[in-house]
């Protein structure tokens, strides 16, 4: 089988998962799922080719001693609690090792005939160079409100007409749940799609002579999976993604989830909504709660839940989950072992997620050693219940 679940990777932005603990709904459902499948640990993969962050660097005021590349590596760490770096490591997607493969495909695209550097007419912003699409309004970089029209050579993916770019078995679950929204979506993207842009961080595609332009991050997501699954050994790759970050880059994905036999597959999961923590807060206590089983509802049941909720779960629905994981906890096997564990693999290595709603298989799921007792872990439960919590 050799499966890996690989998190679509995250935007690096200012915040820490204490404070946004949704933010690593993806990292946990993968975590939770390498665990019973035996594989792993993967690394977190995190997104660096953010305008956002092309902003924070400018306006830096250390910005002359620091460095964008350490900048991006500074704030990463400071995502976790202290001691508590990921045991796969990290891996960002302008690491030397995701840029040469993005390198390495693109230009076999471009000797295939796929993509091609083509002249495309833009509009460039008169103060920071910045490229609009076609219709230009306010600089998203400077905000400044003028633009001039130019024709620049780009990287361009001209499809065939109805060339389809994504299909349902690009998915990696249960043929009847494949979201199929999603695909009416992602093929409703222009039949050109433009994937080089002005960023002052990513690929750079200067070696394809564009100096100046790095590789769409939209596309350089999907190569960071590949070169953490090529990392990891796996051929089959099966990155975590929410349903609105999956319909804005799997078109820009469409070229770059096979390589060398590899393949990439999405499981797309549902929003958590642990930002009402006011509410989870008065949930175990009225549910005398105890701390390893809030950890357990909170870290573990939660984000694998999320794989089957696809739509989102709600705050409504978390008492009703936390009984049922409840009773999961207390259905648990004396002997943990062998007893339904191929089974359960099997329907996880299939992308079936139903039977977590089946409280006798989730039971037979639950670690033995959960991942969840990491300091990281227990530091982020802590804030995330603490009275008087400092989210925001
Ligand atoms: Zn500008």
């Amino acid at each position: 089988m050799n499966f890996l679940y690989i998190n679509g990777p995250v935007h690096n932005g200012p915040f820490t998962f204490a404070e946004r603990p949704g933010k690593a709904a993806g990292l946990r459902a993968a975590a939770a799922l390498n665990t019973l499948l035996d594989a792993g640990p993967a690394p977190h993969l995190w997104n660096t080719v953010t305008l956002a962050g092309d902003l924070r660097h400018r306006d830096a005021p250390d910005r002359d001693t620091v460095g964008r590349q350490e900048r991006e590596e500074h704030a990463i760490a400071a995502k976790y609690a202290p001691g508590a770096a990921p045991a796969g490591g990290v891996l960002t997607d302008t690491a030397p090792v995701v840029a040469a493969l993005a390198l390495e495909m693109t230009e076999r695209l471009l000797q295939d005939g796929v993509l091609a550097v083509a002249p495309v007419p833009v509009h460039l912003c008169t103060r920071c160079g910045h490229m609009a699409g076609v219709v230009a309004h306010t600089c998203r970089a400077c905000e400044h409100p003028s633009f001039r029209p130019q024709t620049r050579q780009l990287l361009v993916w001209d499809r065939l007409p109805g060339a389809p770019v994504l299909a349902r078995d690009d998915f990696h679950a249960h043929r009847a749940r494949t979201p199929g929204h999603l695909l009416s979506v992602a093929q409703n993207v222009p039949e050109r799609l433009i994937l080089s842009r002005t960023r002052d961080h990513g690929i750079s595609l200067a070696p394809l002579g564009l100096d100046g332009l790095v590789l769409d991050p939209r596309a350089g997501v999907h190569i960071a999976v590949l070169a953490a699954a090529a990392q990891s050994n796996t051929g089959q790759p099966v990155m975590t993604i929410t349903e609105n970050a999956a319909a804005n880059v799997a078109a820009y994905g469409a070229l770059f989830r096979r390589h060398n036999g590899t393949r990439l597959r999405y499981a797309v999961h549902g929003r958590i909504p642990y930002d009402d923590t006011a509410a989870l807060q008065r949930l175990c206590e009225v549910h005398r709660v105890s701390q390893a089983l809030r950890e357990l509802f909170l870290t573990w049941f939660l984000p694998l839940c999320s794989l089957h909720i696809r739509t989102g779960i709600t705050a409504a629905q978390l008492p009703a989950l936390l009984e049922f994981c409840r009773r999961a906890h207390l259905a648990r096997p004396d002997t943990p072992g062998s007893d339904g564990l191929a089974e359960l693999r099997r329907r996880v290595a299939a992308g079936d997620m139903r039977w977590v709603m089946d409280v006798r298989t989730l039971s037979r799921a639950i670690p033995e050693y959960p991942v969840i007792h990491s300091p990281e872990a227990i530091a982020e439960v802590t804030s995330m219940l603490a009275p008087g919590d400092r989210r925001r």
